[in-house]
């Protein structure tokens, strides 16, 4: 790599740090050449498989772009658009698999739009589950207002209850533990 003041190609480590998750290195430089120092950053290279086998690199922009479109009109900043993208790029590495399927992207996506925004949740799910009937966005509001009720229910009260694990049985979700072929290439 460069140096980033004067161009210089060659640059001494003076010291390497694993992340503490293991999934990165920040390696301190100093250029041969001004002897200014730097910081690189060593990231495994993670790719998305599309669904009709072209591989690209993931791209955190291309995530944040799908879900901006989703959330045009509704009260989500930048900021928060910014955030969505490190969660779902972080829940991505954090899986360390060097490369995932696009649908997972999609998945990733999900969790954390719903709870920024319900509405561009809804919109978003709409195209990358194909709803393709008023049923399909009711049972997702159903599903969406379950899990809502499911946490205020999960919410700590004065006596402890011997409530058994299974007394919340999951979800069923069907449309996320299956998605459907992607045209999801519509937003990202
Ligand atoms: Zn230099």
């Amino acid at each position: 790599m460069h140096c980033p003041y004067c161009r210089h190609s060659d640059s001494r480590v003076l010291d390497s740090r694993v992340a503490e998750d293991g999934s990165s290195i920040r390696r301190r430089r100093e250029c041969k050449d001004c002897s200014r120092r730097f910081t690189t950053l060593e990231q495994m290279q993670l790719v998305v498989v599309k669904r009709s086998g072209v591989v690209e690199p993931f791209a955190r922009d291309k995530v944040i772009g799908g879900v901006r479109k989703a959330c045009k009109g509704r009260p989500v900043t930048e900021a928060q658009l910014a955030k969505l993208g490190q969660q779902v790029e972080e829940a991505i590495r954090a899986s360390g698999q060097a490369e995932v399927p696009a649908n997972s992207v999609g998945v990733a996506i999900l969790g954390p739009l719903a709870e920024l925004d319900t509405v561009a949740y809804l919109r978003f799910a709409s195209v990358y589950n194909h709803f393709t009937s008023v049923d399909d966005f009711e049972a997702e509001i159903t599903r969406l207002r379950a899990a809502a009720s499911a946490t205020t229910d999960a919410a700590p009260t004065a006596q402890p209850s011997p409530a058994p694990a299974s007394a919340e049985p999951a979800l069923p979700d069907p449309a996320l533990a299956d998605p459907a072929p992607l045209s999801a290439n519509q937003l990202f």
